[in-house]
């Protein structure tokens, strides 16, 4: 499972964080997750409450935040959302990595890629 592998890095991340502040106690992890990451967040919620156990994360609540797609065209100087492919077999929408308006080869900008965006300490 992917999930286990980017949860477990996300984890370590914030444990080191934690440290590095002297906080023992989190009420709420927000995790940004971009939609070309094809990450389930049933996944990840799962992976996260094993993994925080006996950690200075236990009893704290993963939220997801989804982050759409943003393309940066290099040759008509596009920025803005992919165009999506609508599929039955996808639990969301699947993005078109070319450019919406001139077909050209784009950069993504948002979206593809997982962080933590707060973590809510006990007792803030
Ligand atoms: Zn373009």
């Amino acid at each position: 499972m992917h999930e286990v592998a980017v949860m477990s890095s996300v984890i370590q991340a914030a444990l080191a964080e934690l440290e590095k502040h002297d906080v023992s106690a989190v009420k709420e992890m927000v995790l940004v997750v971009g939609d070309l990451t094809s990450l389930g967040e049933e996944q990840l919620t799962f992976a996260y409450d094993i993994m925080i156990k006996n950690t200075s994360l236990e009893g704290s609540r993963l939220v997801i935040e989804r982050e759409e797609v943003v393309l940066l065209c290099s040759s008509c100087g596009y920025d803005g959302p992919a165009d999506t492919l609508e599929s039955d077999y996808h639990e969301h929408t699947v993005p078109i990595l070319s450019c919406p308006k001139c077909k050209g080869s784009v950069k993504v900008t948002a979206g593809d890629a997982c962080r933590i965006s707060s973590l809510k300490i006990v007792g803030e």
